[in-house]
């Protein structure tokens, strides 16, 4: 069996990657707060997450491999969303606002890594449906002697938990000194962080021990994994800027209310993303959603070149979005394309991945190699078709559009050009053969026009080319 080796954040090494249970990989990644649409930064982790569970199905059987990511759908955030609405003239209550923004904000998120490639993970959560299980983590922490309640407000006492820094290799004091802590009265300590909050009457909140309120952030992750994957689980995934105080948090919450178990073994963290070697940030104009990408329709942006682009990029090293990348990507894919558009692909179960392929992404993802195997696949079409699906390439949806603009453009625009040549060409072949009366070069050239479904029609003024009902462009392609 392959053996995948995984760079393990909580170890700082390459480790080889054993799962707990063979027959249930167990995987979790932080998933997105839903207020708005992703960007280009909060989809590296999507379509690197993915890779990694294409990884596994292929190794341990698509059936024994559970994907959790959540979606956020409590936050200040959205709170603050939902009051600039209503600020705008919304006149509707705020829960009713939020449960639309949130529905839509998923709606589009589920569109949008969709045209990425990136597969359904087993199971989303959203954290509102997961509230008694937060509260119940929260309760048996108190009683732990690891949180306390204060003012409506529950905190983890971080000082409680000695191995609270590991992960991100840094002590509570470094901390404190390196980071903006949110100083309050009722904190112990400026590190302690918040479990539960109170909510104002027209705010989300939900009934508790402690009064009406909401979770934080960080106790739903823990409160989710525990109950779709356990006390302990494989690998744990997300952004590199989740590490601290995020991962940190959850992995205090979850090994104090549950020490029987490990929590993670794995920790993976991708790096960030830049655009033209700069942080994206609004204010320098360089921030862009998904959606933006594949809505300018003057560059023609597609999904996969997304894709290629970010998984050109190894996941631990910065990623840097620029357009000589897009054209590079945009080169490959319209010649995988191209080359593949006549072909159907083999049945996923009966198809076995090329081993260059899976031998590169067991290797901690190293996907840019992956990506060079591929292209070294480009003279055997059906295998580049079926290895370059199994890395969440060259979709169904993606090879109908194609062969559509294909289609469209080879009978428009194309036509005219490419037809034309031919055309002249067979005239000219043709008035040689009339001196030499060798006719092997005009029939050759006859026959191949006949099988791209083009009428022939010779008179007087010339030879014309015209596209009958089985017209096939990519043959026409072909012709010498
Ligand atoms: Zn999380």
């Amino acid at each position: 069996m392959t053996t995948i080796r995984l760079y393990n954040s909580a170890t700082r090494r390459k480790e080889a990657f054993e799962p707990l249970r063979r027959d249930d990989v167990r995987m979790y990644v932080c998933g997105p707060t839903v207020y708005d649409r992703a960007h280009l930064g909060n989809a590296r982790p999507v379509v690197v997450f993915d890779v990694l569970f294409r990884l596994l199905r292929h190794v341990y059987g698509p059936d024994h491999v559970t994907y959790v990511r959540n979606f956020t759908d409590v936050d200040d955030k959205i709170n603050a969303r939902a009051r600039e609405m209503q600020a705008a003239g919304d006149t509707r209550d705020m829960n009713a606002i939020i449960r639309m923004l949130t529905d839509e904000t998923i709606g589009w998120y589920h569109d949008d890594m969709g045209e990425l490639g990136a597969l359904r993970p087993t199971q989303e959560p959203r954290a509102t449906e997961w509230i008694g299980a937060m509260i119940g983590m929260i309760g048996v922490l108190i009683e732990r002697g690891h949180a306390y309640a204060a003012e409506g407000h529950v905190l983890f006492d971080v000082r409680s938990f000695p191995a609270y820094g590991r992960l991100s290799g840094r002590s509570v004091d470094e901390m404190i000194a390196g980071s903006r802590v949110e100083i309050a009265p009722f904190k112990r300590d400026p590190m302690d962080f918040v479990l539960w909050k109170p909510s104002a009457p027209e705010e989300p909140g939900w009934d508790s021990p402690w009064g009406r309120g909401r979770p934080g952030w960080h106790i739903e992750c823990s409160a989710m994994a525990r109950e779709l994957l356990g006390e302990s689980f494989d690998i744990h995934g997300g952004g590199l800027d989740l590490q601290f105080p995020h991962h940190e948090n959850e992995i205090a919450q979850s090994c104090c209310a549950h020490p029987e178990g490990s929590f993670a073994r794995f920790w993976l963290h991708n790096e960030m993303v830049q655009v033209d070697g700069k942080k994206m940030s609004k204010s320098l104009g360089n921030f862009f959603t998904v959606r933006d990408l594949l809505d300018r329709r003057e560059s023609r942006v597609t999904g996969d070149m997304i894709r290629f682009v970010m998984l050109r990029t190894h996941y631990r090293s910065p990623m840097d979005w620029t357009e000589e990348k897009a054209e590079e990507a945009r080169r490959v894919l319209h010649d995988w394309q191209k080359v593949t558009m006549d072909l159907v692909p083999s049945d996923p179960a009966a198809f076995v991945p090329s081993t260059v392929l899976i031998d590169a992404l067991s290797d901690d993802l190293n996907t840019h190699e992956a990506l060079s195997a591929l292209m070294r696949l480009r003279s055997e079409p059906q295998r580049l078709l079926d290895n370059a699906r199994a890395m969440g390439f060259l979709s169904d949806e993606g090879r109908a559009e194609f062969r559509d603009e294909w289609l469209a453009y080879s009978s428009g625009r194309g036509k005219s050009e490419v037809m034309e040549q031919l055309a002249q060409d067979f005239d000219r072949l043709r008035k040689d053969a009339l001196e030499t009366k060798d006719f092997s070069k005009v029939d050759a050239l006859k026959a191949a026009l006949l099988s791209a479904g083009l009428e022939v029609r010779i008179s007087k003024s010339g030879v014309e080319l015209e596209p009958g009902p089985h017209f096939d462009p990519a043959k026409l392609e072909c012709i010498e």
